[in-house]
């Protein structure tokens, strides 16, 4: 490679090819099919830096890298307008009732249109779970086209930040979110505070045609209640690109439903996003090859040992 650099493409993701890359590689790029473990960092005394190309650390026991002073990066943002676009589409997709439509077309049932199925957005109440990079564009948007509403659930969220933008979102408690929205879509981090935040309670407070739109990651939402909600109809629908368990097994209720749309982790996975997201990836890792402090480090006090003093800050 240009750069000078051995380039080992792992044949497979399971955890014995991974521990062998660990053992002779000083980077290493990831997607999230692949969980870095302690057991499997234990094998890492060479890493350097642990690159992801997505924006979530979820598949990456930090706190065992960092105790091994290895860097890790993610590429939190580069994908920010494709997810966004992607909620967008389910959001716009289940409000117009594309599927329903599509197949009546299909099967010859043209006087479905009599029945004005669709329903709008424009006016409605948008509620965000979480206002970070996603949350806070597609709120955005959906306030600039669509003149939603915009409640806003983020307890973490900056005073500063909050000042921005309070002309146009309410801040609000999640179950005052949960109540009053259209449309929900869920926009946080895997924590355990996030870990089935959206359950049969808030399941329960929503209005009975709203939409739940979860880009986010599946345990965020309790799946089972959520089959429950969909299958006795308590909610208009939902629009889901994460499960609690990727891919789902054969016979997972929510395949059955037909007030649903499932899509298989996809909202970054444009062709266009993710050769931004491998770019942007691999930048992280030269750049630290190079001498060079890298971009979104989950762990910057690794940066403050002896093994990276020499690294050019970024500021
Ligand atoms: P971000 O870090 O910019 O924003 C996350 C926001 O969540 C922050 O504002 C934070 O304060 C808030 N938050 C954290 N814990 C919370 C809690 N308990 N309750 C409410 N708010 C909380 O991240 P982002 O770029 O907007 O991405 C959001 C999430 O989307 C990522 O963490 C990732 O899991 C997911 N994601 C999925 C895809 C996909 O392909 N489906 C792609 C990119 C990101």
């Amino acid at each position: 490679m240009e750069a000078g650099c051995e380039i080992i493409l792992a044949p497979d993701r399971n955890p014995e090819t991974v521990a062998l890359l660990m053992v002779k590689t000083e980077g290493h790029i990831m997607r999230t099919g692949i969980k870095v473990t302690r057991e499997l960092l234990a094998y890492a005394d060479r890493l350097e830096i642990i690159s992801r190309t997505g924006g979530g650390f979820d598949n990456v026991d930090v706190a065992a890298a960092t105790e091994k002073r290895i860097i890790v990066t993610s590429n939190i943002g580069v994908n920010t307008n494709s997810v966004v676009e992607h909620c967008l589409s389910l959001m716009l997709a289940l409000s117009k009732k594309l599927s329903e439509l599509d197949s009546a077309v299909k099967k010859d049932q043209y006087a479905i249109r009599y029945q004005n199925l669709p329903r709008d957005l424009q006016n409605k109440t948008l509620g965000l779970v979480g206002f970070g990079r996603i949350g806070s564009r597609l709120g955005r948007i959906c306030r600039e086209i669509f003149d939603m509403d915009v409640l806003v659930y983020d307890p973490f969220l900056p005073e500063t930040v909050k000042s921005t933008c309070c002309e146009w979102v309410e801040f609000v408690d999640l179950h005052t979110l949960v109540s009053n929205a259209d449309v929900i879509s869920i926009h946080v981090p895997l924590t355990e505070t996030t870990y089935h935040a959206v359950g049969q309670k808030e399941l329960s407070l929503m209005k009975p045609d709203a939409l739940l739109i979860n880009t986010s990651r599946g345990p965020v939402v309790d799946e089972s209640a959520l089959v429950n909600a969909l299958k006795q109809k308590r909610i208009g629908g939902a629009g889901l690109d994460v499960l609690e368990q990727e891919p789902p097994s054969a016979d997972h209720p929510m395949l059955g439903l037909d007030n649903v749309i499932l899509t298989p982790h996809t909202a970054a996975l444009t062709y266009d996003c993710v050769i931004r997201m491998a770019t942007t990836a691999a930048e992280c890792v030269l750049d630290v090859f190079n001498g060079k402090e890298p971009p979104n480090v989950a762990n910057p006090e690794v940066l403050k040992t002896d093994r990276w003093t020499h690294l050019v800050s970024r500021k």
